[in-house]
């Protein structure tokens, strides 16, 4: 397809406003404290159980988008995307291979 110079100089030039405009937004975002990541996951408790169980410590931040009987879906705490939902089984599971049946996992995806 052969676009008229005009009409392409303008597509350019939007598009390259329109990327300006992306690389203006601004919003605060949180270090990610990898040290208290590496302790928690090798001494603490398991951050899924704990949300489930109610505790204040974990259940306070989280941002709960969805949960029942079976399920928790919820906002990652330290998103490394907009929108970085976790759906996580609310027994808990260490492996996502070998933790669940064929039929817990398939229901699981139906989540996502
Ligand atoms: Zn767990």
């Amino acid at each position: 397809m052969v676009y008229p110079e005009h009409t392409l100089a303008n597509t350019l030039s939007d598009a390259s406003a329109a990327t300006d405009r992306f690389t203006h937004v601004s919003y605060q975002r949180t270090p990610f404290d990898i040290a208290a990541y590496e302790r928690g996951t090798c001494e603490g408790p398991c951050f899924v159980c704990a949300i489930a169980a109610g505790d204040p410590e974990y259940r306070g931040p989280a941002e709960m988008i969805y949960e029942d009987t079976d399920v928790l879906v919820f906002l990652n705490r330290y998103p490394t995307l907009r929108g970085y939902t976790l759906v996580c089984p609310r027994r808990h599971v260490e492996s996502v291979v070998g933790g669940f049946t064929e039929k817990e996992f398939v229901e699981l995806q139906g989540w996502i």
